[in-house]
């Protein structure tokens, strides 16, 4: 063995890339990066004994909003709206803790109203002790009017999305937002709302958002605003509640990825009083949602795994445990949908080479969670160590 090299005896490894947990691993780290994964052989006592943990890829929580928490007080929420950057960041920084704590290292931010998170992002990007990457939209673009505006700024009148993309493009921005529905209905199940802009205009915006490296993330919820977003060529379909099924197969074909977002309906039902039509109209919605995931996986639509934190009733960090296990209960296993989280999530994030998966030449960019798989994904409340690239953090 080199003097670098440093081996880790897992008690279990799941890779990220779906397949079932290996039980009794040796992870052979050289020079930061993962040179072999091994059944575990006695007769060396120079191994770091992690055989009480669960060893899995960092995570990735494809949908948040950092900048907004998940706070149920409408009045709290609104005050979010006109919060300085003072404000925002000491809000973020406890987000982005809470992040940490629960293994979470990259996430896709959907924007906010002053993108305050972009600033955030280049203010702290780079700095030693800065290990979650954010990956951020600035404003999310929504028509004058129309549901969006704690997400970013409207489109002027007059003006064209594509020009929007182009001339409000800032540095450290690495996706562009629009959204392309309005909200789910807490007192209507399955009422669909409007889209937002034609096909034309969403074609108009992929092209101008690829010419400048960036992909198109849409909020878009019903039959007809998403079968636009996948029509036009956008990247990510983004809670996609009631999209039905014909979608969903089109998504499959495109390789559209889809966000579903899924705990935001719960959290709707778990904070609403058992007997009120909001309770009984979210229940439904969940229900609905879960039976599209089951779906989706039939399909082969690769679902990245996002919680739209900041969302009522949603919270950084333990929204992602909350979303594993309704992954769970749409059917995947685990593995499934830890693949979901990582693997899958990383297929949206632009300069993170070598992630997503614990495999020969991948970073060892990982978590160790106490417990066995089956006490996933509770078990991320107890975890043990997180190490970046070959080092512990
Ligand atoms: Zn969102």
């Amino acid at each position: 063995m080199n003097s670098k090299d440093t081996i880790i005896h897992a008690g279990w490894l799941i890779n990220g890339s779906g397949g079932p947990a290996s039980k009794d691993v040796l992870i052979k780290l050289s020079d930061r990066i993962i040179s072999s994964i091994a059944d575990y052989t006695p007769g060396h006592d120079e191994y770091l004994d992690f055989t009480d943990c669960t060893i899995i890829p960092a995570l990735c929580d494809s949908h948040t909003h950092l900048a907004i928490s998940g706070r149920l007080d409408p009045e709290i929420r609104d005050n979010q709206l006109h919060y300085g950057y003072d404000q925002a960041e000491a809000m973020i920084t406890g987000h982005v803790r809470n992040y940490l704590k629960h293994g979470v290292l990259y996430v896709r931010d959907g924007g906010d109203f002053h993108a305050h998170t972009l600033r955030f992002k280049n203010l702290h990007h780079g700095k030693k002790g800065n290990n979650l990457s954010i990956y951020a939209a600035g404003n999310g673009i929504h028509v004058k009017g129309r549901y969006g505006q704690l997400l970013g700024m409207h489109l002027t009148p007059g003006r064209e999305l594509a020009q929007a993309i182009f001339e409000d493009f800032r540095p450290g921005m690495d996706h562009v937002k629009i959204v392309n529905s309005g909200v789910n209905s807490l007192t209507e199940f399955g009422k669909e709302t409007s889209p937002q802009f034609s096909v034309d205009e969403l074609k108009g915006a992929v092209r101008a958002a690829e010419s400048i490296g960036l992909k198109v993330m849409v909020h878009a919820n019903g039959k007809e605003p998403v079968r636009m977003v996948v029509e036009s060529g956008c990247h990510t379909v983004e809670h996609g509640f009631f999209m039905d099924a014909d979608n969903l197969k089109r998504m499959a074909d495109k390789g559209t990825i889809w966000v579903p977002t899924i705990c935001t309906m719960k959290a709707y039902m778990d904070n609403s009083a058992p007997e009120s039509g909001v309770h009984h109209v979210a229940k439904k919605n969940l229900t609905h949602q879960l039976e599209q995931v089951e779906m989706a996986i039939r399909y082969g639509v690769t679902i990245a795994l996002g919680t739209d934190a900041g969302s009522p009733g949603v919270y950084h960090g333990s929204g992602v445990i909350e979303e594993l296990g309704l992954l769970l209960k749409a059917g995947l296993s685990i593995e499934e949908a830890i693949k979901c989280a990582t693997s899958n999530a990383m297929q949206l994030i632009s300069d993170a080479p070598n992630t997503g998966t614990l495999s020969n030449g991948n970073q060892a960019t990982f978590v160790a969670i106490k417990g066995k798989p089956a006490d996933l994904p509770d078990s991320l409340k107890k975890i043990r160590e997180i190490w970046v690239n070959g080092k512990r953090i």
